[in-house]
């Protein structure tokens, strides 16, 4: 008889041979002792023998061709599962046994099937519907657990989470420090990068004991781990082991770190030494509808004169070559800088701020706003649970979560908007903020710029008209340091915070 000889890696179904160059030793002994000759020998690897499983299995594919070519008249298996698992598969085997020479399938443990009878397809077809039930019940029976311990808020296992002994469960009190630290310095307006910097100074390590990347920093701050919370295919439970930060911090954090990386991502595309990247636009072409014309920073530092090279310049092309601005309008780039943080340092200066700042009834609409979106995320959950169990189907899902998405993302901006007070109430006010600017890094002042400023908007003009600082403005001369050909009229900021906006809530 000619045999074809299969032979598949699975990973559970306890009892069966795992490794496949066995499997194909016990077929070749079978079919040398039944004296078949072998014609092939086909495998498949490290495949789920799951019911559910759809993953190609190309050995399988290359045998069922081999049996439409005719060259096939039994197929030998160590067991019977290793060569279908779904009744679709052998309903194939039983068509092809109708058309082609193939009348057998054996397994060498004994089963085995004459699918040129009827008796041998409805035996091999109970076969495959047992195997299909047992399948399910190892399914179901390990989801529960998986469900179980995740509802009972275990530790899933794995490498020791931060701030956490191995067990999962146990805080490690100094770095559950850390975390407490770089959340309230995050929320004061430092950037990640710096924190980073100074745990990598201190020679604080991470849990697997290397230095610090921001990336490690931002992935632990927002993980909802440190807030009790134990994450199950996409619902929360409460965990068994307690929070680090409480739910309100927590929440106000994932702004700040949001933000940032809209931050971080700007500061890739124009260079690093570029105070506004990303906040500049053109005035001559980068009306409302055209977000793309941001102008980017150029030029590096001149040996001779440190800044005078460096510009931002509406650019006429991206990078692949599509139109994107005029690019005709250029300034350079630290008197436009110097323009700006004067500005955002005048603006933290005065008693209208201050009184933005010192609202009470900011802390209860932010709490409020926190607790709605809360309730979104809750209720998401529970959307997720109830497709989970068959409440819902796929599509009733997505559509659920589409309403409460957007619901979500209107809290969202609102959340943003008072999240920039919020910060600034953590910086120092009065003269400290000019002392705390002078020493702060790049990150730092992106932010506090960032968290005041929507953007800034350079018109054209011809340079040489006019000096800046003016001769007359001789404390803004002495803190600047020089005079520039530079016209501030053509230099236009859009706030975000105003402290105009207090005494008129909800006009946009
Ligand atoms: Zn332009």
């Amino acid at each position: 008889m000619r045999t074809a000889i299969y032979a598949r890696l699975s990973r559970d179904s306890a009892g069966e041979s795992e490794n496949v160059d066995i499997q194909k030793a016990e077929c070749a002994e079978y079919a040398s002792e039944k004296a078949w000759e072998v014609i092939g020998t086909f495998e498949d690897n490290d495949i789920s023998a799951s019911r559910y499983s759809i993953k190609p299995r190309p050995g399988y594919l290359v045998l069922l061709a081999s049996i439409r070519s005719g060259a096939v008249e039994a197929v030998l298996v160590t067991e019977m599962p290793r060569l279908y698992r779904r009744l679709e598969e052998l309903l194939e085997l039983i068509r092809l046994a109708e058309t082609t020479p193939l009348r057998h399938i054996e397994a060498v443990d004994g089963g085995g099937y004459d699918l040129s009878t009827g008796e041998g397809i409805h035996n091999a077809v109970s076969a495959v519907n047992n195997a299909a039930l047992e399948s399910r019940k190892i399914s179901d029976r390990q989801k529960r657990k998986k469900k179980v311990q995740a509802r009972n808020g275990a530790f899933a296992g794995g490498a020791r989470p931060y701030s956490y002994e191995v067990d999962g469960i146990t805080v490690r009190e100094a770095e559950a420090e850390v975390i407490r630290w770089a959340a309230s310095e995050l929320l004061a307006g430092r950037g990640l990068r710096s924190l980073v910097a100074e745990l990598n100074r201190q020679g604080r390590k991470t849990a697997k004991g290397h230095q610090w990347r921001p990336l490690n920093l931002r992935r632990i701050l927002m993980s909802k781990r440190i807030v009790g919370i134990r994450v199950h295919n996409g619902a929360e439970y409460p965990a068994a082991w307690p929070a680090i930060l409480d739910p309100e911090t927590w929440e106000r954090l994932q702004l700040v770190l949001t933000a940032e990386t809209r931050m971080v991502g700007a500061n890739r595309k124009g260079g690093r030494s570029y105070l506004l990247t990303g906040m500049v636009f053109c005035g001559r072409c980068g009306g409302e509808g055209r977000a793309k014309a941001t102008m980017i920073g150029y030029g590096k530092r001149d040996h001779r004169d440190l800044q005078a090279r460096r510009r931002y310049y509406c650019r006429a092309t991206d990078d692949r070559g599509n139109k994107v601005g005029c690019g005709k309008v250029t300034r350079l780039a630290e008197p436009v800088e110097l323009l700006v943080s004067e500005a955002v340092l005048d603006m933290l200066d005065s008693d209208r701020m201050a009184a933005v700042l010192g609202a009470a009834a900011q802390n209860e609409e932010m709490a409020e706003l926190v607790d709605r979106y809360q309730n979104h995320k809750l209720k998401l959950n529970d959307l997720v649970a109830d497709y989970a169990s068959g409440l819902l189907n796929r599509e009733q899902l997505a559509h659920a979560k589409a309403v409460v998405e957007a619901a979500m993302e209107a809290t969202q901006a609102k959340l943003d908007r008072l999240q920039s007070g919020r910060a600034l109430a953590a910086v120092p006010v009065g003269q400290s903020i000019r002392e705390t600017w002078a020493k702060a890094d790049l990150d730092w002042r992106r932010g506090l710029i960032a968290m005041l400023v929507e953007r800034v908007v350079i018109h054209p003009g011809r340079p040489g008209a006019h000096r800046w600082p003016a001769d007359d403005n001789t404390e803004l001369l002495e803190r600047v340091g020089r005079q520039w050909y530079f016209d501030p009229a053509k230099v236009e900021i859009h706030w975000k915070v105003y402290p105009g906006d207090v005494e008129e809530p909800a006009s946009g």
